[in-house]
């Protein structure tokens, strides 16, 4: 049901917070006055005050209701849609080489001029293959189909599936699988460490097939590409492989209208403020724009790309780390461009309510299970 502040529900009776409390503790309900009790225990703390009190059933705002009120994320008309690049997440068992291939993509594709620049780690970059763009979330793939999914949003477009050619397909190989076809995002396996000695192909493929991914020179559909992160071979025909596959997906966004895009990492840097990594998926995002995530909010003051490079402009598939934001905002909530300075703040203000709302109910809720516990 609906909850209501203690202090609010003072102000509704006319008694003090204090004397509601001490109401409270005599039902045996511990809390101060910024805490909040569900409505059913208002009404017996009101009647307590010979009070009848009426709840209303309000509509319980959430971020996304604020988002809906504001129609941040509306849909774009099917002629405003361009071709954009394809956002990669690698998934794979612990030591089977997705660091490793991650890197050896990033050096395989990185010009000679861009080198060096590319050191700095901000959880997405783009590479560039025979003039087209592929985005590579580096974040661990478990994170981007679990926390990035938190709020419903499916940023990953293809799966990197990393099976070490050794060793086979391990727990966290069929947890990978079950994410992407939980998410319905198509699996490209990497069959890796090939360089070594006792590398069985044929051994992977038929565990593949038990589980449930048939490769295509076998009679099914999974793409499987056999490569060896340690001595960059089949680095590039992955790469085709990623293509090819974005291509059927004919992926598209509208590259102009006010940007949406997702925080994929964030954090404090003492000198420049909040610091976060957008991957912007629709829209073009701008310096100077006005931009609101979750409870943070501000104006763009400045955008770096993935090497490090200062840019004015990014439009959809592009990860950017922007300056400006008011306060550090949580990975995987999503980031809306707006028109103007006011409607970003008032956005961002109503979800600080709404956060701390939740908070509040949350904390108020371990309390009683303290307070049960003791009894
Ligand atoms: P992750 O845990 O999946 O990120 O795996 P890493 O990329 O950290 O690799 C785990 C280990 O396997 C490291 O010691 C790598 O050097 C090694 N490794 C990764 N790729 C290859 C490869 O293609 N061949 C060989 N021989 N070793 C590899
Ligand atoms: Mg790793």
């Amino acid at each position: 049901g609906n909850n209501i502040i203690v202090k609010d529900l003072a102000d509704k009776i006319g008694v003090s917070p204090s004397q509601i409390i001490s109401k409270l503790i005599g039902l045996g309900v511990m809390v101060n006055q910024n805490q909040s009790i569900d409505s059913d225990m208002a009404v017996i703390v009101a009647e307590e005050f010979g009070v009848e009190l009426t709840i209303q059933e309000t509509v319980e705002e959430s971020v996304e209701s604020i988002e809906e009120k504001f129609s941040l994320d509306y849909e774009d008309d099917p002629k405003d849609l361009k071709a954009r690049a394809p956002i990669v997440t690698v998934m794979g068992h612990v030591d089977h080489g997705k660091t490793s291939l991650l890197d050896a993509i990033k050096e395989t594709s990185v010009t000679k001029s861009e080198a060096g620049g590319i050191t700095q780690h901000i959880g997405a970059y783009a590479v560039n293959i025979n003039n087209k763009k592929i985005c590579f979330l580096d974040t661990p793939g478990h994170e981007a189909f679990t926390s990035m999914r938190a709020r419903g949003a499916q940023i990953t477009d293809i799966a990197i599936l990393v099976v070490a050619a050794d060793d086979g397909v391990m727990p966290q190989t069929i947890e990978a699988i079950n994410h992407a076809k939980a998410a319905n995002v198509p699996i490209i396996v990497a069959i890796n460490k090939m360089d070594k000695p006792t590398a069985n192909v044929d051994r992977i493929k038929q565990e593949l097939v038990e589980n449930g991914l048939v490769p295509e020179d076998w009679g099914g559909e999974t793409i499987t590409v056999p490569v060896s992160a340690k001595n960059r071979e089949g680095i590039e025909d992955i790469l085709e492989m990623i293509l090819l596959v974005a291509e059927i997906q004919e992926l598209k966004a509208n590259p102009n209208r006010n940007a949406v895009g997702t925080i994929i990492e964030a954090q404090l840097d003492k000198g420049k403020g909040p610091l976060a990594t957008v991957l912007v998926q629709k829209g073009t995002l701008q310096v100077g724009d006005m931009v609101v995530s979750g409870s943070s909010f501000g104006r763009v003051r400045a955008m770096l790309d993935d090497k490090g490079k200062r840019v004015k402009k990014a439009g959809p598939s592009t990860p950017v780390v922007i300056l400006g934001l008011s306060e550090v905002p949580n990975a995987g909530e999503l980031l809306y461009a707006v028109d103007d300075e006011k409607t970003a703040r008032i956005i961002g203000e109503k979800n600080k309510e709404i956060i701390r709302a939740e908070q509040m109910r949350s904390d108020q809720k371990i309390s009683l299970d303290d307070l049960f516990e003791r009894i």
